[in-house]
């Protein structure tokens, strides 16, 4: 899905250890801790080629990074970067690797001290690296058949579920190895409860009478910043009732609609659950508005919302 070389077939760059370097030369030890136990927390952001301005807009880059931070103090991770070097440095290697199409930027912080057998977080070495690789669809289809997983996901007691440690997407790829394996395209995942709380790597929202309804925070989703902006675009713009309320399985199997979220995901439909059409088994009319809306800002479309991008411009790369 991705590659290191640029659309011209040039090596990409990456930003290590306090340099732009080819990514080729971005290695690490086998004894990084972070290898071993998964101490780390990453950021999936998107830039989106808008060819009209000749421009990557990244979509709500300072949020990322602050929910990035906020991992980097739950796990005891000391970056040498502000918040503002963060958003420096990604629009500088955005700008460095010449993109001309869209893209995902992959931010990581990471216990980077050269020692195993350590199973704490405090007086270990961290460190932080960033790549940005060529990016299309994620979920391979526009209109998705989902299953519901066999696997949980972890309460707050377990693994922190308000950031997005390394560690906890082990639960996300059990869960999507099964599903795809299965044939599906995706899976919802249940809490401890029986709850519905999100895809892999996506949040959720069911359609009903109307209203748009998504899982409560508390039901262990990721605090996911398309679910935030589809939340006040559906109010702001289409004064559609949100609710943030525990969903129960069979709820989805009844809703009118229901489509996933996520920066990789957009905003996609699902139109099938457990082999069961939702509704009549194609993309419902709200899940289209706010589809059509949320593309057009986060490629710089939409005026109105042009503050939530950060915009690049791609530098000629000369070998
Ligand atoms: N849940 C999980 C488990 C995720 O990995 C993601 C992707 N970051 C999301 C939800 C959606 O979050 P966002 O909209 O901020 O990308």
């Amino acid at each position: 899905m991705s590659t290191n070389k640029t659309s011209t077939g040039e090596e990409l760059l990456a930003f290590f250890r306090g340099e732009y370097v080819p990514i080729s030369e971005a290695r690490v030890s086998v004894m990084t801790h972070a290898l071993h136990y998964a101490t780390a927390v990453f950021e999936g952001i998107r830039g989106n080629w808008n060819e009209e301005k000749g421009l990557i807009h990244i979509f709500k880059l300072r949020e990322h990074y602050e929910r990035m931070l906020r991992g980097c103090r739950l796990l005891m991770l000391d970056i040498p970067y502000s918040l503002e070097d963060l958003c420096q440095i990604t629009v500088e290697l955005v700008e460095r690797n010449g993109h001309r199409q869209d893209i995902y930027i992959r931010p990581l912080a990471y216990k980077s001290a050269e020692l195993v057998a350590n199973l704490k977080l405090q007086d270990l070495a961290s460190d932080f690296t960033l790549i940005t690789v060529p990016f299309g669809n994620y979920l391979g289809s526009d209109e998705l058949r989902c299953c519901t997983s066999s696997w949980r996901r972890p309460e707050d007691t377990m693994i922190p579920t308000h950031i997005k440690s390394s560690a906890s997407y082990i639960n996300s790829i059990l869960a999507k190895t099964e599903a795809t394996l299965a044939g599906f395209d995706e899976a919802i995942i249940l809490n401890q409860k029986g709850h519905v709380c999100e895809g892999s790597g996506e949040n959720l929202f069911m359609v009903s009478r109307g209203r748009l309804i998504t899982p409560l925070l508390e039901d262990n989703a990721l605090p996911g910043f398309t679910r935030e902006t589809i939340m006040d675009l559906a109010e702001r713009e289409f004064s559609i009732e949100v609710v943030e309320r525990s969903i129960d399985r069979s709820e989805l199997y009844l809703a009118d609609e229901v489509f996933l979220t996520g920066t990789a995901a957009h905003l996609t439909p699902v139109v099938e659950l457990d082999n069961r059409a939702i509704a009549d088994g194609k993309t419902g009319p709200i899940s289209s508005k706010l589809q059509r809306m949320y593309f057009d800002i986060v490629v710089g479309k939409n005026p109105k919302y042009l503050h939530w991008c950060t915009t690049a411009q791609p530098r000629l790369i000369t070998a």
